[in-house]
């Protein structure tokens, strides 16, 4: 009895335990177990895709090379495309086939080649020439015959917004900012009347530039536009420009009351975007302003472009004892600007030659007494040295009546695509 007993006993325990087993085991199996492996194999599954994507992407860059090509002095196409690694074959196809849509013999470094390899094959794949600005060529294999099309380039434009805040140059965070050079060129140009771009400058400075784009089909930058808008806080002092057009066509940079920052001389007749002296830099002897120098210094390295500081007629270009190779503009009755230890001139700059302001008249040297290469500049006043930074120049004209009203309407409609682009 009593091992009766013991023996049901047993046996509900057993049953009791397995069910338990059961339960746990089947609870757990449907909802956290199963939760987790399904979250488990979806992560598993974008991986899974993520890997095959950029395998798939690695191939095709695996599998193609794209080169582009430029025509050297000298060199013909074939010598170009044979270096490039083309197929002798290939080659002789693809010049009877350009030679109907191009003259051969024309071909310069103004036509733009771009062709895509295949890696295995070694084979061509594509040409792209440009035949003109707008119109290209595209070559391309097709059941390994070459055939051609001629497609006619869409550009589209963007504005965009760039921002940064200056730590040593404004060529440098332009840089870092992605700007192309010839943006921020541009930039330093326009507030060249305004701020020296050597002493004014000052860490944390911030700047502004709202500018147009044009892109192709693939979105690939194709060339810079306009700046549209360009600001500056410096020292603390913020300025505003926007572009606008006047009723006679000229195009020129205003501030928010209407008055033109362009004035007749500009305090940086320098490519201020490259002026490379870092803040503490500016403290050096050779650098620094004072009375008995009588000129303005900007250190910049060998080679970097400087301006007419205002249109003018040439007077002198020639080498000038302490001041090396020189170059002296008359403006008008009042003002001339000489520009001094230079390493040499720009084509065409002569006695009588008549330049235009923001003109490239020669480039940055260490000619004559010098320690380094930098730009001597002086502003006479009645023939006079004056020290060009504190100069008080005439302000720029003052947009009135229709003109100014269109410029209010042109501001407003740049301040809305400003904050559409910041937001
Ligand atoms: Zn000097």
């Amino acid at each position: 009895m009593i091992f009766n007993l013991r023996n049901t006993y047993f046996r509900y325990a057993f049953f009791t335990l397995l069910i338990s087993i059961f339960l746990i085991f089947f609870l757990l199996n449907h909802s956290l177990f199963k939760k987790n492996k399904q979250v488990k194999s979806l992560n598993e599954f974008q991986i899974e895709t993520k890997n095959i994507h950029s395998i798939f992407i690695q191939q095709l860059k695996n599998r193609h090379v794209k080169k582009n090509l430029l025509i050297k002095k000298g060199q013909s196409l074939n010598t170009t495309l044979s270096n490039a690694g083309v197929l002798q074959r290939d080659i002789l196809d693809i010049t009877n086939l350009l030679s109907k849509y191009l003259n051969l013999k024309k071909i310069n470094n103004n036509h733009i080649f771009q062709i895509i390899m295949n890696k295995k094959t070694g084979k061509l794949e594509r040409l792209t020439v440009n035949t003109d600005n707008i119109t290209s060529l595209h070559i391309f294999r097709q059941d390994n015959k070459f055939t051609a099309n001629k497609i006619e380039k869409v550009l589209y434009k963007k504005t965009s917004l760039s921002e940064g805040i200056i730590k040593s140059s404004l060529f440098r965070a332009a840089q870092k900012d992605n700007i192309e050079a010839e943006v921020i060129v541009e930039f330093a140009r326009i507030f060249g009347f305004e701020i020296d771009f050597q002493r004014d400058i000052r860490k944390n400075d911030i700047f502004q530039i709202v500018y147009n784009k044009y892109v192709d089909d693939d979105g690939e930058l194709q060339k810079n536009g306009k700046i549209i808008y360009a600001y500056m806080k410096n020292k603390g002092r913020e300025i505003e420009l926007y572009r606008f057009v006047d009723q006679k066509g000229i195009a020129g940079y205003y501030q928010t009351n209407g008055k033109s920052i362009e004035k007749a001389l500009m305090k940086t007749p320098i490519n201020g975007a490259r002026l490379s002296s870092t803040f503490g830099m500016r403290k050096h002897p050779i650098l620094g302003y004072n009375k008995m120098h009588r000129g303005t210094d900007f250190a910049a390295p060998k080679g970097t472009p400087i301006m007419a500081s205002g249109s003018g007629t040439v007077e002198v270009v020639k080498w000038w004892g302490a001041y090396g190779k020189y170059i002296r503009i008359k403006h008008n009755t009042k003002y001339k600007t000489a520009y001094a230890h230079l390493n040499g001139y720009a084509r065409g700059i002569r006695p009588g030659a008549k330049v235009r302001q923001g003109q490239i008249i020669g480039y940055v040297g260490s000619t004559g007494r010098s320690t380094g290469p930098h730009l001597h500049y002086e502003v006479l006043v009645n023939g006079k040295r004056k020290n060009s930074q504190r100069l008080k120049l005439p302000s720029g004209r003052t947009l009135r009546g229709s003109d100014r009203e269109k410029f209010e309407i042109s501001r407003i409609k740049i301040d809305v695509m400003r904050s559409n682009l910041i937001n």
